[in-house]
This record gives structure tokens, C-alpha cells and sequence, in this order.
């Protein structure tokens, strides 16, 4: 046994007479990551990794892409073994070993194993177990139709299901059926691969839209994308039960005999959809459930609660990954936050911080995440709306509907953006949605709000331009720009949410085009196509009667321009933010 080096203290580990024993339980993600760090640093340490899997290291965010078959080989999912981990780096890798106890006192775990239990000492130790899905109050989810997309065994059960299904499915008959319930990432990554492999998808969802972290007025855009390629979509209403089909019609209790394999879905607000097969996915939560029991301290959310150098409660155990909690960057607020980035880091974090090596102390996260579904991609950073709101922190939203690059070179693709900024121009949340270029955009975007930028910051930063890669003046300096004038008072603006009083309150001036406005337009909007604008103000001055002006276009560029005019000329103006496209977004019956 050796012991542990106080935090910040630097300890060459080759010249240590006692080797450092390091236990990690959980070997994917944060495990392998602290697992592969540690010995890098130690070349003497005794690693032992246990997992009660029968896989370590595999890829579970490339799962989705082996259901759908881009990934085609299996082993490619599998980035190592027992064996090459130790043959590659010296590590004791148990699969098969599950941990179900921790003596603090005794600095030893007890491993529960198809052989039986052993007890193992350790030095350090950390706890990377992950989350474990949220079961939700669904009756008959034990039966075999129904599915999780979590593990390698997920995966080759789904996989085998639906091979199953297709290959006894008569030709011209309607596709096998699923069922996929919840909207999150991997809701619609599961959603996109069933679509792929020919199967006619449902997707139900509590939330009223998909994708809930991010901002509303972007669901709709998702939601007709999802719609184009055949999946029927249920939002706000909840799964309630799972039954068995059997010949004769469902029958109130899962039981395979007599069944045709096939499940009805009852939803909350009386559908009943007809499932082959059905995939659950409503969240996570920390799997704390060992640490719990060895009396660490956990925070409300049931997380591991960590300094910043992923040490617990415990000065010997760290714990990283999706069992801990961490500070959201923008609220300050503290829980869980499952995702990969974090978790490898923090493994990376807690072996040097076992190791006596200097640690990044872990810096609040952002929850920068990324989805695709089907030919757009949504991405999310920082806070969206919702949350900003909730936390009572005030905020300015700008919406933009700018091209992935410049719009005279072909194939410009529109991108939806959505940024919030505090008061003095700090950069609080970005999230988008595009056939293009949203990727970059979101992980500038994540850099800037990481680095404090304002408004004032994105307005001068200086990003790669060519015209097929962007524009000289890019999407993330436009944001800054708006974001500015919005700041300043150089352009007040409205927002679709506002609608009611805008139409109740103010004089609401269309500037689009004569053809655009007829194709659909607000009750009672004076249209004056921008360009015409400065020879017809005595229409405006006679429509105005002493109210405000709400102007809009499409996209809110003409509206900019045209709320500038009639400022010059003394007019209480405001452009609507984001145009006709968001107040469609969010007022979808227009
Ligand atoms: P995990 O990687 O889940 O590893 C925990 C391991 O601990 C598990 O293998 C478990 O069996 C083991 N374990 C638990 N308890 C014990 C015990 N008592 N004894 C022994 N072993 C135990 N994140 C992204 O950022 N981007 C993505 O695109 C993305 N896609 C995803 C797709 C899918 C299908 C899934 C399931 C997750 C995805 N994630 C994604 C989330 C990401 O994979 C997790 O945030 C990350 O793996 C968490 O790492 P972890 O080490 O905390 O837990």
C-alpha cells in the first residue's frame, strides 16, 4: 500500500519503493479514461479496472450508428480488450465483476463474480459506474418487444429483432412497426436508425417538442424533418402501457404464450399504436448506488458530489463520469450531466489528481451537445431559454436564420440560430438547427461562452473565410452584431411570444413583399415592402395612431432595415426577432 499524494503535490511514481494499487469500477468511458491516464503516469501502479459487463472501452455513442448499419462491423464499437488493454498498457481489466461494496475504513471493494465474491484493496479508487436508464411508470415494460439502447447486448438484441422482422416480412405488406419512446439525442438517433433500416417509426414524447434542451422555436424544424421521412410523432402525451398482441387481440398481461411477438402502446390521450418493437429512452440517472450505501456525500440529484479534482466525500475515492455531479456554467445550478466529453475528461482529471500531477480543476460544464436527425443537425451550448428563464437570470434572445456560407456560392444552406446574452453582453446559450455548418458555429459558440466573450467579442472575432467554408461577415460575428444593436438600442426588438400584444397593442407593419404577404400575413399588418418604405411614411403616420410600431419581414434583415427608417423618422419601432420563419415556429397555426 502506498500512500496517496496530497492535491497539487508532485510525486515521481517510478521512484515510489511502494506501488500504488488503483481500483476503478466501471470500465467504459471515464474508467478506461482515468484507467489509460493513470498508467501513463505510473508505470508502476497496479491498475485493476471492474466491470460487470462482458465489454469494456466499446463506443456506446457510435451504438445508434451500428443499429442503423453506417457502422457496419460490430468490433469496430469494441476499441479494446481485456487482453490489448493489457497488452498495451499493463492494466488488470475484469469483465464480469461487478462491485457491490465498498469498506472505507478497510480501503477494500467486494466484487461479486459468476464464481463467487471476492475482496480487493485498494490505494485509490474511482468510482466511474455511469447512470442507469430512468424506468418510467409504463406497465408491461418487461415484455421481450420492448428495448434499451445502452449496451453492446442492446444493440445486438435490437439488431437481431429487427433482422428477425424484416426477413419474415412479406413483400408488399406494411413495414414492421416501432415504437420509440422519448425525444432526447438518443431517442431520435434510435428514431433515425429504425427509419434506415425500413421501419415505420412512432415517437412519443412528454415534452411539447422534441429534443426538450433545446429551445422551442426550433422543435417545429426537427419535427418536419422527422415528419418528411414517415415518422409519426406523439408530443405531450406519455406511454402508459405496453400489451402483448395475441391473435385473438391484446390481452392485459405480458405473456408470451399465444403472442404474436407484436405489443400495442397505450398513450395518454387514448391512441393505441400498434408496435413490433419498442425502444425506451426517457434519461438517466446517476448510478450512485454503491457510493450511497458507503456514505459519500451526494448532492439533491442523487450524484456524487466531487471537488474540482473529482476527489468525493472520501479522500481516497474520486468518482467522474455520469454518477457525479457537476456546476452548470451559466446557472451555477449543480447535477448530473451525461455526456461523454465530460466524462472522459474528469477520468483523465482524477488520475492526475491521484497521481500528484498538476489537475485542470474541472471548469463548470456547458452541456455542449450534438444530434443528427436525418438531413439536420441540432446543437445546443451553455443555457437555452427555458432554464435562463427559470433561473430568473435576465437575458436578450436573438434569432438569426443566416447561410452555412456565402450566399452567392452554391448550395448555400439556411442555418437557424438562437443565442442569448445577458445584459452586459455576456454570451449565455446558442443553440441551432441546419442542414449545415451548425457543427462549428455551436463549438465557437461553446469556446466564446467558456471564455466569458460578449456580444462585442463575437462581433470581432476572426474566423476562416473562403465562400464555400462561410461568410466575411460569419454567423457568429452576425450574432454579435445583433446582439449589439439589440444592447445598444440601436435595434428594439420583439419577440414571437409577444404576438398577442403586439397585435393587441401596436401598429404591425409587414415589409416583406407584396407575394410574400399574400401568401400569409397577420390580421390588420400594413404591408409596405421595405424598399418602398421611405416614400409611403404618410401611410404609416396615418395607420400609426399614436402606438408603437411591430415590424417584421422573414427572416428579420429587411425588418432591421426598415425599424432603422422609421427611427430616424421618430417612430417607436421594433423589429421582430427572427422574422415570419420564428413566429411560425412558435405560433404554428399562423
Ligand atoms: P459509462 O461509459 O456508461 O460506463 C459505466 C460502466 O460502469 C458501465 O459499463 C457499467 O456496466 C459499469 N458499472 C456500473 N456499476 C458497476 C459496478 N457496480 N461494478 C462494475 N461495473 C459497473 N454522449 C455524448 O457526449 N455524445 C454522444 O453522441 C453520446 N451518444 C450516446 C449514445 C448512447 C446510445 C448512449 C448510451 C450514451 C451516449 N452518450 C453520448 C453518453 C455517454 O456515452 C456517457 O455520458 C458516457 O459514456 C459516461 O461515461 P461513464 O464512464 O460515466 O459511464
Amino acid at each position: 500500500m502506498t500512500a496517496i499524494p496530497a492535491p497539487g503535490t508532485t510525486v515521481d511514481a517510478e521512484t515510489s519503493a511502494n506501488h500504488l494499487r488503483l481500483v476503478i469500477v466501471g470500465g467504459v468511458a471515464g474508467g478506461m479514461s482515468a484507467a489509460a491516464r493513470a498508467r501513463r503516469l505510473d508505470e508502476h501502479a497496479e491498475i485493476v479496472a471492474l466491470e460487470q459487463g462482458d465489454y469494456v472501452s466499446f463506443a456506446n455513442c457510435g451504438l445508434p450508428y451500428h443499429l442503423s448499419g453506417e457502422i457496419t462491423r460490430r468490433d469496430a464499437l469494441l476499441l479494446h480488450t481485456p487482453a490489448s488493454l493489457s497488452a498495451s498498457l499493463n492494466l488488470d481489466v475484469r469483465t464480469g465483476n461487478r462491485v457491490t461494496g465498498i469498506d472505507r475504513a478497510a480501503q477494500e471493494v467486494t466484487v461479486q463474480t459468476a464464481e463467487g465474491t471476492y475482496r480487493l484493496a485498494y490505494d485509490a479508487l474511482i468510482l466511474a459506474p455511469g447512470a442507469v436508464p430512468v424506468r418510467p411508470p409504463i406497465t408491461g415494460l418487461d415484455h421481450p418487444a420492448v428495448h434499451a439502447l445502452r449496451t453492446v447486448p442492446d444493440v445486438d438484441a435490437l439488431r437481431g429483432s429487427i433482422d428477425g422482422l424484416l426477413a419474415g416480412h412479406p413483400t408488399g405488406a406494411p413495414a414492421p412497426a416501432a415504437v420509440v419512446v422519448g425525444a432526447g439525442f438518443i431517442g431520435l438517433e434510435a428514431v433515425e436508425a429504425l427509419v434506415s433500416r425500413g421501419l415505420q417509426v412512432h415517437l412519443v414524447e412528454l415534452a411539447d417538442h422534441v429534443l426538450p434542451p433545446i429551445d422551442a422555436e426550433l422543435a417545429p424544424l426537427l419535427a418536419d424533418e422527422l415528419a418528411k421521412h414517415g415518422v409519426d410523432l406523439h408530443l405531450g402525451v406519455s406511454a402508459q402501457a405496453v400489451t402483448p398482441i395475441t391473435p385473438a387481440g391484446p390481452v392485459e398481461e405480458s405473456s408470451e404464450t399465444g403472442s404474436t411477438g407484436a405489443v400495442t402502446v397505450s398513450l395518454s390521450d387514448g391512441t393505441v399504436l400498434v408496435a413490433d418493437l419498442v425502444i425506451v429512452n426517457v434519461g438517466v440517472r446517476p448510478a450512485s448506488t454503491l457510493a450511497r450505501e458507503a456514505g459519500l456525500d451526494l448532492g439533491p440529484t442523487g450524484a456524487i458530489r466531487v471537488d474540482s479534482d473529482q476527489r468525493t466525500s472520501d479522500g481516497r475515492i474520486w468518482a467522474v463520469g455520469d454518477a457525479v455531479e457537476v456546476t452548470h456554467a451559466i446557472t451555477g445550478a449543480t447535477g448530473p450531466v451525461p455526456l461523454a466529453g465530460p466524462a472522459n475528461r474528469q477520468g483523465r482529471r482524477a488520475a492526475d489528481s491521484i497521481c500528484g500531477r498538476r489537475t485542470t480543476p474541472q471548469a463548470p460544464v456547458l452541456g455542449t451537445a450534438i444530434v443528427r436527425v436525418f438531413d439536420l443537425t441540432a446543437a445546443t451550448t451553455g443555457a437555452n431559454q427555458a432554464t435562463l428563464t427559470r433561473a430568473g437570470i435576465a437575458h436578450e434572445v436573438i434569432h438569426l436564420h443566416p447561410g452555412h456560407h456565402a450566399g452567392y456560392y452554391p448550395g448555400a444552406e439556411a442555418m437557424h440560430l438562437v443565442a442569448s446574452f445577458a445584459p452586459d453582453g455576456t454570451l449565455l446559450g446558442a443553440q441551432g438547427v441546419g442542414r449545415a455548418g451548425i457543427d462549428k458555429r455551436i463549438d465557437v459558440l461553446a469556446t466564446a461562452i467558456r471564455a466569458g466573450m460578449t456580444a462585442d467579442d463575437l462581433a470581432e472575432l476572426e474566423l476562416a473565410y473562403a465562400p464555400p467554408y462561410g461568410s466575411a461577415k460569419d454567423a457568429v460575428n452576425m450574432l454579435g452584431f445583433v446582439a449589439q444593436n439589440v444592447l445598444d438600442g440601436t435595434m428594439p426588438q420583439w419577440q414571437a411570444d409577444d404576438l398577442d400584444k403586439a397585435l393587441a397593442t401596436t401598429l404591425v407593419l409587414d415589409v416583406r413583399s407584396r407575394a410574400e404577404y399574400a401568401a400569409g400575413h397577420l390580421d390588420d399588418a400594413l404591408n409596405i415592402p421595405h424598399l418602398e418604405l421611405r416614400e409611403r411614411l404618410t401611410e404609416v403616420r396615418d395607420a400609426v395612431a399614436g402606438r408603437a410600431i411591430s415590424v417584421h419581414c422573414a427572416s428579420g434583415v429587411r425588418s432591421y432595415l426598415a425599424t432603422r427608417v422609421l427611427l430616424g423618422e421618430g417612430f417607436d419601432a421594433r423589429n421582430l426577432s427572427g422574422g415570419w420563419l420564428t413566429l411560425q415556429a412558435v405560433h404554428p397555426k399562423l
